[in-house]
């Protein structure tokens, strides 16, 4: 007897070839019924034999597409409706949407192999895709995703197209983005100062990049700016171009034999690199690799990441290696429309651009594994918008991030939806592409937040613009948001100890803080201790020049004559003029950089921790000597004797890289050590690691090692960056907590 069942099942399911794999289960079990994308995910009926429609819905949720996340199917069960077939019906356009975007997709094997096939009708097109591949979050401006709302909508299909898209067995059918060389979109060269929409732009975009020149390439999420990767002169000269004498440039490589010819690889690191997100994975260089030393003259490791577009397949059929950086000035958003690419011609000598239009712009995500856990160190294509579940059930909040490596997040139904890197809001085309991007996800996800949630920074540019909204504000502790984001990806409910090392976040004194330990839940928090604090002679300009954190440290301590350079700072710092006191960790790291002759002036973020870290010897392990003042409360983590040993061992002439490691060392030391004061006085043996410091991985290690080799369990950032990439999933989950304590 046939029975009838309807079904609605939510998640990734849109844009994924969900529907295709409905319609082949169904017609393979003889089912009759239809399935549509809905605007709560997909919906579908099947009618016929109880023990076949049993079948089916095993075979869906245990051999579901590649790409689909099902997080919810619900059934109905319902008379046999008398259908005759199996169809897929057009899409139902309303109502409140829980639909999950789709990530973008790196391009599939079996779209490679017809790239490559001379007898494919797409051989060499560089915009292949299937419902496996291709770009999906990137081009979408509403849901349900159909591609009447992508930016493929000006693109009408050819019947070709137009026959595979509507036929159910086909892998393209309704591969929203599908196109050909007859009716999809195309590439077009247009040399700076020069001819626009230059004959064979592929082959020409080749001979320029072969001849050492920069290319400005449009990808999924906005432009790269490329060079040959193994040319010293080339790279050189997009570095002087793109005013960035030393922060490190991301390489892509051909395939994954050129990876491992100059990278060492582990097998996770490896999946990460091969993963449908593609991102740039940060390795350890071979000491035999002959790629310039000029990619990342600071540190022993390099960006790599792998072609991820058709375009990209065929660019690197002919190199080894190209730089492949993000495509903009400094701090501001990333170029991702053709009427900006003016902005780049100073830099680039020509552009390869495509008329497919980029809805968000998207950074490529950059990540590392340490020991065997993955850290985000930007998170943006591939895995943005992926929901990260905090909790069962929530209210709507919005939570604005910080101000440098802004993101900001949306929670609905325990779903956090953390953006894409925005960047420094400083910038206003930042701050413009931050204020429209907002809009632009409530539209999109249909969310209205009853809550927004801010750092506490007055000064912010991310708070200024919540104060300006309606809705209940939430201001979050900016080091208690860093926790929090730990205790919400690790759904950790109760008391942890919280080790925030930060460069800067506004403390609930009005001071700078940055070397935190917090009793934290994810409601409130106390301060238990913090770094000693020191005064920031400039403020801003201490954090660009780490010599003054290094005199402000010498002067605190009355260590070593006052030179001639230092007395200005004695002075400002006497007078209390523009030199507020912080406790932060990224600044010890700064002043002990400059002490050692490391870094005077930073170039890029972080430049003095960067290459302190990269010079220690990893097999020292002594320490030096710290103090914790357990007197007062917060109590104060002392590192006055740790600057004096430093400069005792400097003079005795004991080599950098052996004193470097003993300051890693002694920070980790100091930390682990409060942690078992903490744990003696509250019983609380969990701790979570967070802030911008934990990025050093020496640091990292060292702190994680210890924490274990005393019993404590250790949770750190794996979904979102322990940097202020991260901050607004904490403040979100602060805020849901804090709303749902006042109304239980
Ligand atoms: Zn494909
Ligand atoms: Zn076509
Ligand atoms: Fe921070």
């Amino acid at each position: 007897m046939k029975t009838r069942v309807r079904a609605t099942i939510v998640g990734r399911v849109q844009g994924v070839g969900f529907r295709p794999a409905v319609y082949r289960y169904a017609t393979q079990l003889g089912l009759a019924g239809f399935v549509c994308n809905g605007s709560h995910g997909v919906t579908l009926e099947v009618e016929g034999e109880p023990l076949n429609i049993g079948i089916f819905f095993n075979k869906l949720q245990t051999a579901p597409p590649q790409q689909a996340h099902v997080e919810g199917l619900e059934k109905l069960h319902l008379a046999a409706a008398g259908y005759e077939r199996f169809e897929v019906v057009e899409s139902e356009p309303h109502g409140s949407r829980s639909a999950h975007i789709s990530p973008d997709l790196a391009l599939c094997d079996d779209c490679l192999r017809e790239l490559r096939d001379p007898q494919d009708r797409r051989h060499g097109y560089p915009f292949i895709n299937c419902t496996n591949c291709g770009p999906r979050f990137t081009i979408i401006r509403d849901l349900p995703y159909d591609r009447a709302t992508t930016s493929m909508a000006g693109f009408t299909m050819c019947p070709a197209c137009d026959a595979e898209y509507h036929l159910p067995a086909d892998r393209r059918f309704h591969a929203q983005p599908d196109a050909c060389e007859k009716c999809g979109p195309r590439l077009q060269l247009n040399v700076f100062g020069g001819a626009a929409g230059v004959d064979e732009p592929l082959a020409k975009t080749h001979e320029l990049l072969r001849r050492g020149r920069i290319v400005a390439i449009k990808s999924l999420g906005g432009y790269h700016l490329a060079c040959d990767a193994t040319s010293r002169e080339a790279v050189a000269r997009l570095r002087q171009r793109k005013h960035r004498p030393d922060k490190p440039l991301a390489v892509m490589f051909r395939d994954i034999a050129a990876v491992k010819q100059h990278c060492e690889l582990s097998e996770s690191e490896e999946a990460e690199l091969l993963s449908v997100a593609c991102p740039i994975v940060l390795l350890k260089r071979k000491t035999g690799s002959r790629l310039p030393t000029n990619l990342s003259p600071d540190t022993p490791t390099l960006g790599a990441f792998l072609p991820y577009t058709p375009l990209h397949h065929l660019l690197m059929a002919d190199f080894e290696a190209l730089v492949m950086t993000s495509g903009n000035l400094t701090d501001e958003p990333i170029i991702s429309d053709e009427a900006e690419l003016s902005r780049l011609a100073g830099i680039a000598d020509a552009a390869l651009t495509h008329n497919r239009p980029i809805v968000h712009k998207c950074d490529d995500s950059v990540l590392r594994v340490v020991s065997g856990q993955r850290q985000f160190i930007r998170r943006a294509r591939g895995y943005v918008p992926n929901a990260i579940r905090i909790a069962a059930e929530s209210p709507e909040v919005l939570a604005v991030g910080g101000e440098l490596k802004s993101t900001f997040c949306l929670l609905r139904s325990g779903n956090a939806f953390l953006s894409q890197h925005i960047g420094d809001l400083k910038d206003y085309r930042t701050y413009e592409y931050f204020s429209d991007e907002i809009a632009e996800w409530q539209q999109l996800m249909r969310i209205q937040p009853v809550a927004i949630a801010h750092d506490l920074h007055p000064g912010y540019l991310s708070t200024k613009w919540a104060a300006k909204r309606d809705g209940q504000l939430i201001g979050v502790q900016h080091h208690h948001a860093h926790i929090a984001s730990v205790m919400a990806e690790h759904d950790l409910q109760n008391y942890v100890i919280g080790v925030a090392l930060d460069g800067t976040g506004y403390g609930t004194d009005g001071t700078v803080w940055g070397g935190e330990i917090l009793v934290a839940d994810r409601a409130d928090f106390e301060r238990v201790a913090h770094f000693k604090q020191y005064a920031l002679p400039g403020g801003d300009k201490a954090v660009e020049e780490p010599w003054r954190m290094a005199a402000s440290v010498l002067l605190a301590e009355q260590l070593g004559e006052v030179t001639p350079k230092m007395r200005p700072l004695q002075k400002m710092i006497e007078a209390q003029f523009n030199s507020p006191l912080t406790s932060s960790a990224g600044r010890l790291f700064d002043a002990v950089a400059a002490l050692l002759g490391l870094c005077d002036v930073a170039t890029y973020e972080a430049q003095g921790a960067i290459r302190l870290e990269a010079v220690a010897s990893r097999d020292v392990t002594d320490a030096l000597p710290f103090t914790i003042a357990v007197c007062d409360r917060p109590w104060t983590l002392d590192f006055g004797p740790t600057m004096r040993a430093i400069l005792d061992e400097r003079r005795a002439g004991k080599p950098v890289g052996e004193i470097a490691a003993k300051f890693h060392n002694t920070v980790a030391a100091a930390v682990i050590q409060a942690c078992r004061y903490v744990r003696g006085q509250r019983d609380i043996n969990v701790v979570a690691l967070s802030g911008g410091v934990f990025q050093n991985e020496l640091l990292l290690r060292r702190v994680v090692d210890g924490l274990r080799a005393n019993w404590f369990k250790v949770f750190t950032n794996t979904h979102v960056p322990p940097n202020d990439g991260g901050l607004a999933l904490g403040q979100v989950a602060v805020a849901a907590e804090r709303i749902k304590r006042r109304c239980v």
